[in-house]
């Protein structure tokens, strides 16, 4: 085996995400081509190999990376039942790591906020993405919203599953004007695209 000269293109990439056209480099294991663009396959490093200039991905590994107790971490919710929730645990947002393969995190009505919440279908719902903290250290992960900067940081309209935006601190679609009730909003609810 002769040794491969390598470097670090890209310490984290996503899926789609262009890493160069054809003319730069080649497509290399992880990637694929979208017209000239080199696009990678999965969450992952880019990395380039010097000497036959092809750009390969490195899935982010489950083995890489475990979640512990005190991280923030981005999810979407899979599912939510009366008192507890599923939630998909894509990134370690503090330590700006995606992982690949996910995991899977449990958030408790008691773990929404620090006001009494009735339901949980009424904090969050199914397709939110969410801002939330690891509270324990094994797998099932458990998390909590309790603080302003956690909870639904984006949000997709039921009828069109347009991205919502806020408006007096509710859900608004823009596209199809429907409105969302309660919901444990962060205040880091990104906005796509501001309303005039
Ligand atoms: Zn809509």
């Amino acid at each position: 085996m002769r040794p491969v000269k390598e470097k670090i293109l890209r310490d984290v990439v996503t899926p789609g995400e262009s890493l160069g056209i054809i003319e730069e480099f080649l497509p290399g294991e992880g990637t694929y081509l979208d017209d000239d663009n080199i696009k990678s396959l999965y969450f992952g490093v880019a990395v380039l190999d010097i000497e036959e200039r092809k750009v390969h991905v490195r899935p982010l590994g489950r083995e890489r990376l475990l979640p512990v107790k005190g991280d923030i971490v981005i999810g979407e919710v899979n599912s939510v039942k009366r008192d507890t929730a599923t939630i998909v645990i894509k990134k370690i947002e503090n330590k700006d790591a995606w992982l690949k393969p996910s995991f899977h995190g449990m958030l408790h009505i008691s773990q929404v906020s620090d006001k009494f919440v009735e339901s949980l279908s009424s904090a969050i719902r199914v397709t939110d993405i969410v801002r939330a903290k690891i509270i324990n250290n094994k797998v099932p992960y458990q998390l909590s919203m309790k603080d302003k900067e956690l909870g639904v940081i984006l949000a997709f309209c039921v009828n069109c599953q347009n991205p919502m935006v806020l408006k007096d601190r509710k859900l608004y679609c823009p596209q199809c004007r429907n409105q969302e009730e309660e919901r444990k909003i962060s205040l880091r609810y990104s906005t796509p695209f501001k309303l005039q």
